[in-house]
């Protein structure tokens, strides 16, 4: 039969989408495929038009319930017989439409895996006539896909028994090493990959750099300012960040906005959803929750506020934006702080040799605990506690030495596949060259890269090619600006290279030990008038202005662009503010806090004037008819002024517990790493507070550089060894009591700290590494008796 004809018989196109045609060639000769074909580019027409072409039934498997009955419905309309056959059905449902399926009453199918379970499916897929097996999402088969179901392995097992006269897999993401590992796991190696789409020439991909929180948020109001009413969607990195850019975008940028997270009610979350899709919602602030069926064609941007851990989670993400075909942006807010936290969750995630064998302890008994009790009680993230049960499941029997330096292998493996990924993400966001070329070379897509506005490198190469007039630098800051382009100059030159901080000091010729290495460097104190937090301004400012960029993951360092390199050789003027001398003190030093620009200033002040009248947050939140998160932002950006106290806004306990937190990761800087140590109750609001004061207290940025060791106690060391002792002493007889190992009690560590904490109330236990609320409640007045805090009653 004509493809063409058969095209617009059933679905009314006049045309095939680039990739389609070949593809449904291929699988029509009845060889295996793997199409990738990104979101929307119309891969299922690829797998209905070919099952209507041939005989008998084409089984489809789908991990997405929930779309299913769309599908089938869309299919159903345009006269092609389809059905699903999934859990949402009643049993009777499922068992006719099952016989119907053996019937041969279908052209498709729709299964989700988990069917296969069932014998009595099984059986009933045997005498199916099957045309061919399809695997829609296949990345779902691979290990090294983000989203691996165990179910998808019994596909593949189960195939050479269908006997389907060909294979199918599609999928909108898959890297080279997935599209292998689809292909080996299916056992059709041969099978032709078809990769395609995957550039959309309607959107404009753009990176901005953000040095701070602070600068995100600033961001994001510039961005609202000029694209906002159009509608579109704004990723944040965790729950709490959603919320929090939600409630920036309503109350700051004055946009109707929503956040949007898998933490949310199921029916507030599909309120949002469907006030979005009806266009009745312009903007959802979302994790990555937010993505399955939201097909809105004339969502105009896709602004990232944080870094995805992954190209292709970013470029699906991204590329809900302009389905329409019309003009969009694909917008990504880079900071390092960003590159800081998946490197921590990457590490914090893998687990060690001893957790593995710990866990399988755990796991030995007649109702093991489950992953998020193991988490609590190993104090360990519930990511970890997750994938070491998982691999352990895998290891069967006993656990000998073998057995777990194999799985620890396997632990290495991923973390260095999910390194890889993050890397191919952080170049991508630091890259001078074409945006759009890397992503067509990172999906393996061969096909046409053209596009009428491409990338803002793009734009940067073309503007640097156009003439532009420079005037010389002049002002005493304008030669400011040139002093720390040629520090980085210099350094480049040696190939070594500083990032934000270190420079700062370089120009200060700071006494530390940190820069001792650079007072030879022609710069070193050539800002020693200037207090460091304005010379990490400046340095902010030229980043931001594209003058500088940060390159690296880890540890990034400061590098010029070709712009800052242009601007450096012509010793022109670049437009960047300092603060008049006259506003410091004689010595230099500080005597007002720095003043951020903000539009958003007049609703602070509001919220500093009703706390100073002795308001709690939550009073201030019911007053203003704001969300209490609005406030506690307020009240971070208040303090970090320096205009606000921290103990209005957070009592002695909170701040003991956040800042043992602080001091266990080693920074203030990134704050998922901490939250992940506390105790849920304490908010990423209330962790913001404290780490802005901390900040103040240590000078901007401050990082510790040593993490402290089980601490002993500094007056007196035999005191504080027989407390120890006596503690020891109890937890073995509570370990005794509840049944239990010590250390599932308390770990050595945590009897240092109590040691070392010298409580005086129950609450005090909670700076301690190792003390949450749980064992707070649960051991905390034994504890305290033994240390004769208490009294026995
Ligand atoms: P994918 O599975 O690749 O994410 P879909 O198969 O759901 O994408 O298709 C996305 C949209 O594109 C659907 O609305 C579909 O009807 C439409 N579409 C598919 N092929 C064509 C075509 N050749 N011409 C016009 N529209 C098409
Ligand atoms: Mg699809």
């Amino acid at each position: 039969m004509d493809l063409h004809a058969a095209l617009e018989q059933y679905f009314h196109y006049p045309q095939f989408r680039p990739g389609q045609e070949i593809a449904l060639r291929h699988v029509l000769q009845q060889q295996d495929a793997l199409v990738v074909m990104p979101t929307g580019a119309g891969k299922s027409l690829i797998y209905q038009l070919s099952a209507l072409l041939m005989d008998g039934t084409a089984i489809v498997f789908s991990p997405l319930i929930a779309l299913m009955k769309d599908q089938v419905d869309g299919m159903n309309k345009r006269g092609i017989p389809a059905t699903f056959i999934n859990s949402s059905l009643s049993p009777d449902e499922q068992s006719q439409r099952q016989r119907g399926m053996v019937q041969g009453k279908y052209k498709l199918v729709l299964i989700a895996p988990e069917r296969l379970r069932s014998p009595n499916f099984r059986a009933a897929l045997a005498s199916v006539q099957i045309s061919m097996l399809v695997l829609d999402e296949a990345h779902c088969l691979s290990q090294w896909g983000h989203d691996f179901r165990p179910d998808y392995m019994n596909i593949a097992a189960l195939r050479p028994q269908l006997q389907p006269k060909v294979t199918l897999a599609l999928t909108a993401t898959a890297t080279p090493r997935t599209q292998v590992s689809i292909v080996d796991q299916l056992g059709m190696p041969e099978a032709q990959r078809f990769i395609n789409g995957f550039n959309r020439s309607n959107l404009y991909f753009e990176v901005l750099p953000a040095a701070s929180n602070t600068d995100k948020l600033k961001r994001v109001r510039e961005y609202m300012r000029e694209h906002g009413n159009e509608g579109g969607i704004i990723y944040a990195g965790t729950r709490a960040n959603a919320e929090e850019v939600a409630a920036f975008v309503r109350d700051t940028c004055g946009l109707k906005a929503q956040h949007y997270h898998g933490a949310m009610e199921a029916n507030a979350r599909a309120q949002v959803q469907d006030l979005f899709m009806a266009g009745d919602l312009p903007i959802v602030v979302a994790t990555n929750a937010f993505g399955m069926g939201i097909d809105r064609p004339d969502v105009r941007f896709v602004l990232h506020h944080t870094m995805p851990g992954s190209l292709e989670a970013y470029y699906q993400e991204a590329g809900r934006a302009g389905r329409d075909g019309l003009p969009a942006r694909a917008t990504l807010l880079q900071s390092a702080q960003d590159i800081v936290l998946h490197e921590h969750f990457i590490k914090n995630d893998a687990p060690t040799a001893d957790e593995l064998r710990r866990i399988h302890g755990m796991l030995q008994v007649d109702m093991p605990p489950t992953d998020s009790e193991i988490a609590q009680r190993l104090k360990v993230s519930d990511t970890k506690a997750r994938v070491a049960i998982g691999l352990l499941s895998s290891a069967q029997g006993k656990l000998d030495d073998a057995a777990v330096s194999q799985i620890i292998q396997q632990v290495d493996q991923r973390r260095e596949h999910k390194r890889s990924l993050l890397r191919t993400m952080i170049q991508y966001a630091q890259t001078d060259e074409c945006r759009r070329a890397k992503i067509l070379e990172y999906f393996g897509d061969a096909g046409d890269a053209a596009a009428a506005v491409c990338c803002d490198n793009c734009d940067e190469i073309a503007s640097l090619k156009q003439p532009t007039e420079m005037r010389p630098a002049e002002t005493r800051t304008e030669r400011a600006a040139l002093i720390v382009m040629d520090t980085i100059a210099l350094m480049a030159q040696r190939n070594s290279g500083v990032g934000k901080g270190k420079l700062a000091l370089i120009l200060k010729g700071s006494q530390s030990e940190d820069v001792k290495y650079f007072t030879q460097n022609r710069n070193f104190g050539k800002f020693h008038e200037l207090p460091v937090k304005e010379i990490e301004s400046l340095i902010s400012q030229l980043l931001n202005a594209g003058y500088l960029k940060q390159a690296g993951d880890e540890r990034p360092v400061l590098q010029l662009t070709q712009r800052g390199d242009m601007i450096l050789k012509a010793r022109a003027a670049v437009n960047v503010k300092l603060r008049a001398p006259s506003e410091r003190d004689a010595n230099g030093a500080e005597t007002t806090p720095v003043k951020r620009p903000r539009t958003e200033g007049n609703t602070i002040e509001v919220t500093r004037r009703l706390l100073d009248e002795g308001k709690t947050v939550e009073q201030v939140a019911a007053e203003r008819q704001l969300t209490p998160g609005t406030i506690y932002t307020h009240c971070s950006s208040l303090i970090a002024d320096g205009v606000l106290q921290i103990d209005r806004v957070l009592d002695s306990a909170r701040q003991m517990a956040i800042r043992a937190a602080i001091n266990t990761i080693g920074s203030a800087n990134a704050l998922a790493p901490i939250k992940a140590i506390l105790p849920d109750y304490i908010s990423y609001n209330e962790i913001r507070c404290m780490t802005e004061a901390w900040k103040r207290e240590h000078g901007q940025g401050a990082t510790i550089t040593t993490i402290s060791s089980p601490p002993v106690s500094p007056d007196d060391p035999i005191a504080s060894a027989t407390t120890f002792e006596r503690l020891r002493k109890w937890r073995l007889e509570r370990a005794k009591t509840d049944s239990v190992p010590p250390y599932v009690v308390f770990s050595d560590e945590a009897l240092h700290g109590i040691v070392n904490a010298q409580p005086s109330k129950l609450e005090d236990l909670l700076s301690v590494r190792g003390v949450g609320q749980v064992k707070m409640e649960r051991y905390g007045s034994e504890v305290l008796k033994v240390l004769k805090v208490l009294q026995d009653a």
